[in-house]
């Protein structure tokens, strides 16, 4: 995928947040059964999800995915929130995606160079006091993992425990999110929330980041 280099960003601690109210909550429908009952379980114990996709922002991924799925095109964006903690638990919030033109094949994406503009206006426009906390993209019909070349995305670029590599199977019908794990990744749970539930996400904030963010090129699974 493509490699955006974050320039001029300042790194802060993680903010002590709480998470949106389960409530609010639902699993993603394309769960398998045995992770929609890890879901229910996480509920029940009170304990956080890993992360929290906001309802537009899973709306936006999936009909994404699924609108170059008959042509078997993978897709590609970044996911837009917050990282937070709470109760000494790390957890991301990813609020909104964006994406632009990509050129892609069943089994390579990245962005159009002549698309940057696009991207960095949706990067503008997100609205609210965003960082990047991960990338989305799609393996049509290849099921969920990370290739090998997705770990070198996710080791150059999102490296940090609360970033999220969400990958989508418009085909098989299947989602699920991962982060960097010592040599290798592991799989991560996240819940759908509705933002109408979110109280914090409605209180305005003054942006207090920008993030700079220049594409490199790179070919990605
Ligand atoms: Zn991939």
């Amino acid at each position: 995928m493509a490699r955006p280099k974050i320039v001029g960003e300042t790194k802060r601690p993680l903010g002590e947040k709480e998470p949106p109210p389960s409530s609010g909550l639902g699993p993603h429908p394309w769960l398998s059964e045995q992770s929609r009952s890890a879901h229910q379980q996480r509920v029940r114990s009170g304990a956080i999800f890993d992360v929290y996709l906001s309802r537009v922002g899973e709306e936006k991924i999936r009909s994404h995915a699924v609108k170059e799925a008959p042509r078997r095109l993978e897709v590609m964006g970044f996911l837009l929130g917050e990282a937070c903690t709470w109760k000494g638990e790390a957890y991301s919030v990813v609020r909104d995606v964006v994406t632009t033109e990509l050129r892609s094949s069943s089994s390579k994406v990245r962005f159009d160079p002549k698309a940057f503009p696009k991207l960095f206006h949706g990067l503008d426009d997100s609205g609210f006091d965003y960082i990047l906390v991960g990338w989305y993209h799609s393996h049509p019909g290849h099921t969920c993992f990370l290739s090998g070349t997705d770990m070198e995305t996710q080791r150059s670029m999102f490296n940090q425990p609360y970033h999220v590599a969400l990958v989508i199977d418009p085909i098989n019908r299947d989602i699920k999110t991962f982060r960097l794990r010592d040599d290798g990744y592991e799989e991560t749970m996240f819940a759908v929330f509705d933002p109408l539930h979110d109280v914090a996400a409605n209180t305005k904030g003054a942006r207090t980041r920008r993030l700079k963010v220049t594409p490199v090129m790179q070919p990605g699974h």
